[in-house]
């Protein structure tokens, strides 16, 4: 698989200790990304899943309070055999595991019964605005967020906001979410921050990104009154 990056964190991408993959390649181009050098599906480092699953296990007693493994991106699933044949593994194994997705496979479904946790971006409601900021729209992603609120598995969902992007209407957000069983999701805002943007080797295109905490106080007070879950990590 390719890996760009790796390392332990506490509760930030899944509960407790984990152990976080990058992997390499990424569909869309979002142009807040903080790791463009993930983007691209040639780079990486090509690690044999036998040598991460040997890590994995070896790194079990780092797992505390509820930890396990977590794969993100660039976009874990644009390498979902390999992906698949990993998690069934650590699964099998009993380790716990966890994906963050930005949600536009159409595959995802089929790692879902050895994803112990999942994270699923949500950047924009409307799909002309995500298509223009992200070079992709929300089909996909919707189909996924709505299938799991059917099936009422665990869903985490992320909302970068980032200002004058995606800020503007809470309402647009919180209403499409609450149209659907949301008993087993949860919510998140992740402010705009510009960790990525000596990385970009091209232009680096957000301006005035930053949220005035007055927004996000909205987007909390707008979820809140839908009924909908908010959580911080
Ligand atoms: S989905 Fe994530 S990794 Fe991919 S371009 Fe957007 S922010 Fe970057």
């Amino acid at each position: 698989m390719k890996i760009f990056n790796k390392g332990f964190n506490f509760r930030q991408d899944g509960p407790g200790n984990r152990l976080v993959y990058h992997l390499q390649g990424c569909n869309m181009r979002c142009i807040w990304c903080s790791n463009p050098e993930g983007m691209d599906m040639c780079a990486g480092k090509d690690i044999p899943i036998s040598v991460l699953l040997d890590e994995c296990r070896r790194s079990k007693a780092m797992f505390f309070s509820g930890g396990g493994v977590t794969f993100t991106g660039g976009e874990a699933t644009m390498q979902i055999d390999e992906l698949c044949e990993l998690l069934r593994a650590l699964s099998e194994d009993g380790i716990h595991t966890a994906i963050e997705t930005n949600g536009t496979s159409k595959r995802l479904s089929e790692i879902l019964p050895y994803v112990d946790y999942l994270i699923m971006d949500f950047k924009h409601y409307d799909s002309d605005a995500l298509r223009k900021y992200t070079g992709v729209g929300n089909k996909v992603i919707r189909e996924n967020y709505e299938k799991n609120c059917r099936s009422g598995r665990q869903q985490h969902i992320r909302i970068p906001l980032v200002n004058g992007i995606n800020t503007d209407n809470p309402e647009g957000f919180a209403q499409y979410f609450a149209q659907h069983d949301t008993e087993n999701t949860v919510f998140e805002f992740l402010t705009y921050h510009e960790y990525g943007k000596e990385k970009w080797k091209t232009e680096y295109k957000v301006q005035n990104g930053f949220v005035p905490k007055e927004t996000v106080k909205k987007f909390v007070e707008v979820f809140e009154n839908y009924g909908l879950k908010i959580i911080t990590t």
